[in-house]
């Protein structure tokens, strides 16, 4: 069997910045794959780099690509070295989706996370969100004074209904004082704050392990874990908590879902804005862990993110239209 390979890059503008301790992010690029098989077959997968999280840059994707050989066969199937973890995670997708044609069936609203505008923004942001169905929610935190920030945070639960859950994410921008008055005031909302995210930079694990052992309030690693041997690492060095996977830049799916099924750990997979083809890959990855590992917790996806994106046909399930859409490089 001979394979013919083909990829089309896209650049999506976000409908609003996206405000983050790393910066602003104003624009979402990657790559879409195709590889067609010699009776037609196509196998669609995503390439989605977010290069401050240590992955390759679109650049570099792109210059990988360029260089796959347009037809190839099994046997002189091209490697992707470590340092390319979302075509990694792009062509492995790819391959697997071959000849599908039918789509899982999409998850309920509800377990979906949404993104809230960062800083005071959210406190109007939240109802449609509400009322589209998503009960839990996500803050990105860390960019303003500590004491402005809690006064928002108080402002925000309560006007949020009881059952709505809130996950912060400091994207490791606190020091070790303002880490202490958050945890402090997440502890008093009791359980209506489900975890904080990297409230440090990953260079101070230890640090983390004493907020972990210290709070009620559980702390999700998400910097610290951006590749798979780092979230070995973190694994075996005894991390008590939340572990966030962003599977499209964790590199291999196959090796991803090796490793949970070996060491169930509590996690959540998570988007880094992904066109309908990357998402549809996460759904499927969470229903199969799901379904393999019943007893593990199950917490919502971190997927909640189409509404930053804007209507240009790339979050259709119809993966034929969605490439259409694109031009060659
Ligand atoms: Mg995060």
């Amino acid at each position: 069997m001979t394979y013919t390979f083909e990829f089309r890059p896209y650049r999506r503008p976000f409908r609003q910045a996206i405000e983050t301790h790393h910066g602003t992010w104003k624009h979402r690029e990657g790559i879409i794959l195709k590889i067609t098989d010699d009776e037609g077959r196509a196998g669609f997968g995503e390439v989605a780099p977010l290069p401050w999280f240590g992955t390759e840059t679109q650049a570099q994707a792109i210059a990988f690509c360029s260089q796959v050989p347009r037809r190839f066969s099994r046997d002189n199937a091209f490697t992707i070295l470590s340092n390319l973890p979302a075509c990694k995670f792009g062509f492995e997708t790819a391959c697997q989706n071959m000849g599908r044609d039918i789509h899982c069936a999409e998850l309920h609203t509800r377990q979906y996370s949404a993104l809230l505008p960062a800083g005071k923004a959210a406190l109007s942001a939240w109802t449609p969100l509400w009322a589209m169905g998503h009960r839990t929610f996500k803050w990105k935190i860390g960019m303003a004074p500590v004491a402005v920030e809690l006064a928002w945070l108080s402002q925000l639960m309560a006007q949020l209904p009881l059952g709505a859950k809130l996950r912060l994410d400091a994207n490791g921008g606190l020091d070790e004082l303002s880490a202490h008055h958050w945890l402090d005031q997440c502890d008093r909302l009791a359980h209506r704050i489900e975890f904080i995210e990297q409230p440090l930079p990953p260079n101070q694990f230890h640090h983390l392990l004493k907020l972990a052992q210290r709070y009620k309030t559980p702390i999700a690693l998400d910097e610290s874990v951006t590749t798979l041997d780092q979230l070995k690492a973190h694994y075996f060095r005894g991390w008590p908590g939340i572990f966030i996977i962003k599977a499209a830049i964790i590199g291999s799916p196959s090796r991803l879902k090796q490793f949970c099924l070996d060491h169930p750990i509590d996690l959540v997979i998570s988007s880094v804005f992904e066109t309908d083809i990357g998402r549809q890959a996460l759904i499927d990855l969470t229903v199969e862990l799901e379904t393999l590992l019943p007893n593990a917790p199950h917490r919502v996806l971190g997927l909640g993110t189409q509404q930053w994106l804007p209507n240009d046909g790339l979050d259709d399930p119809d993966w034929e239209a969605l490439w259409q859409r694109l031009n060659p490089l």
